[in-house]
């Protein structure tokens, strides 16, 4: 997209990465071939078909989890805790040897700026397995009674936002303490989590400790619904989460869920204003605005509503839209045909149901997958972009004029994963904090991410949290 000023285009090379024209399953420490249809996954800023991968069946499935199953009675469950803190710390320093190129595979097969899979998304992914390679030989002490025990197999299936980072937050809890995994990544973003199967390779992890089947939605249903898995670990839409918990339902499997959000922004007219807009464009545009705890509902103090919007545009429009592989880029391709329709089609119903639609100027690339950044003013909370997930880049504005107000709009959802205050006072900010019914409070700032602070949701927002403490009670079973 051109903006007042140019940079010369900083493209980052590609040369990193060998992407295989196939890939199979990884199943007890080996690549094997799936018995489903191979799909395709593509680069969705470009369209190209960067690799085939297998899609594994119900009984690709079942393999996996009898390799897990054996892995974690034979050696993984057994071993001294200590020694798979060696291995999770062994792992997070490849993934640290090895950024560039996961963040460059990353990039191609999701469409996310390189900027962020470098700085963002894999230093993260690695500082979970710090993080939880720490926790392994000191679980007496995450608060669940003196000899907590692993749960078994560990089934997880991962959306496609964030794939390596979610794979992180899965496998890494579930390792450290004890358990084994299968896990299924999204079908349009797979590469990543075969990648990293390699790295478990290269960590001698034993085979069957992880395991990877790749494919779509029926792979996914076949991991969730096996009756030797143990526990289930889903991040993903609100409606496959629903039908995963009726799935589980009555099994003796444990269940966590992270879901959909609709966050609100807060700015009252005492806040910093450039810092707030700053933080406004990364809580919504962030990772093209597919994000669970996006701030995709902004509420501004009728007061300073004009001036915020205004030097909101300014700054929309020195964004860089484009060529996710430029160093320079902002905002990169939408992940998936499907995912463009599913934007185009709750804008199309702002503008039927009366917001105001703003876009910068500029023009987006011809091929690939893309959407403008999109603020909505004039917007009631009645409007199906106020209420819906948009899960693009795409912000709803509307206004408050008391705190009691503020809070009764930011609460009105069904969601209830995070939310942001923007204010000079700390006892304001507390004391509002305390009222929103959100997982995650951003005071001052917004999609901060640490392994150590855990993360979940209200609501429809999903049950169970993930980091931190918190985050190992879904994976151990305690005396209380
Ligand atoms: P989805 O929930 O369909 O897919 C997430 C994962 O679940 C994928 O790996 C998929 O293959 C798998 N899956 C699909 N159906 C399944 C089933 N019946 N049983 C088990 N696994 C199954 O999400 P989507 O279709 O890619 O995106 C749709 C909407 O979901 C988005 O527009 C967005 O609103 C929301 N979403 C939220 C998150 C999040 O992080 N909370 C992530 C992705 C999508
Ligand atoms: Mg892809």
């Amino acid at each position: 997209m051109t903006s007042s000023f140019e940079y010369a285009p900083a493209p980052e090379s590609r040369s990193i990465v060998d992407i295989a024209p196939s890939y199979g399953l990884f199943i007890d420490g080996e690549s094997t071939d799936g018995t489903g249809p191979a799909l395709k996954t593509v680069n969705p800023a470009t369209e190209e078909v960067l690799s085939e991968v297998a899609t594994a069946s119900d009984a690709d499935v079942d393999r996996a989890v009898r390799a897990a199953r054996r892995a974690f009675t034979r050696v993984w469950g057994p071993m001294r805790p200590a020694d798979r803190g060696k291995y999770l710390f062994r792992i997070a320093r490849l993934l640290q040897e090895r950024a560039r190129e996961f963040a460059v595979l990353e990039t191609l097969d999701n469409g996310k700026p390189i900027r962020e899979s470098r700085d963002v998304d894999v230093p993260l992914a690695a500082a979970h397995f710090f993080y939880h390679a720490g926790w392994a030989d000191k679980l007496e002490h995450a608060g669940l009674g003196p000899a907590p025990r692993p749960l078994g197999v560990a089934g997880q299936v991962i959306p496609w936002n964030f794939p390596l980072l979610m794979l992180a937050w899965k496998v890494a809890p579930a390792l450290a303490a004890g358990n084994t995994v299968v896990l299924k990544p999204a079908e349009t973003t797979p590469l990543t989590a075969l990648l990293f199967a390699e790295v478990c390779r290269q960590a001698d992890l034993p085979p069957g400790v992880v395991n990877i089947v790749t494919g779509a939605g029926e792979t996914g249903r076949a991991v969730i619904s096996h009756p030797d898995v143990d526990k289930v670990a889903f991040t993903g839409s609100t409606e496959v989460g629903r039908s995963i918990a009726r799935a589980v339902a009555g099994t003796s499997k444990r269940l966590t869920l992270e879901l959909g959000g609709k966050a609100a922004n807060i700015v009252f007219d005492d806040a910093p204003i450039d810092q707030a807009v700053e933080g406004i464009v990364r809580g919504i545009f962030f990772n093209q605005g597919h994000v669970c705890c996006a701030g995709s509902r902004l509420l501004v103090q009728e007061n300073v509503h004009d001036e915020v919007v205004a030097a909101l545009q300014r700054r929309i429009g020195t964004l860089r839209v484009g060529d996710p592989m430029d160093k320079n880029t902002d905002l990169g391709a939408i992940n998936s045909h499907p995912q463009l329709d599913r934007i185009r089609e709750l804008v199309a119903f702002g503008v039927d149901e009366g917001a105001t639609c703003w876009q910068p100027e500029g023009e987006l690339p011809g091929r690939g997958y893309w959407f403008k950044p999109t603020v909505f003013t004039d917007v009631s909370p009645a409007h199906r972009i106020a209420r819906d997930e948009v899960f693009g880049p795409v912000l709803s504005v509307m206004t408050f004029r008391t705190p009691d107000e503020a809070v009764a709009k930011a609460n009105n959802t069904t969601y209830g994963l995070s939310a942001g205050i923007w204010s000079e006072k700390g006892s304001r900010i507390l004391q509002i904090a305390d009222q929103l019914r959100a997982g995650v409070v951003w005071a001052n700032t917004f999609n901060e991410f640490d392994p150590t602070s855990p993360f979940g949701g209200y609501k429809q927002s999903g049950y169970g949290r993930e980091g931190g403490r918190q985050g190992l009670a879904a994976y151990l079973k305690g005396d209380n």
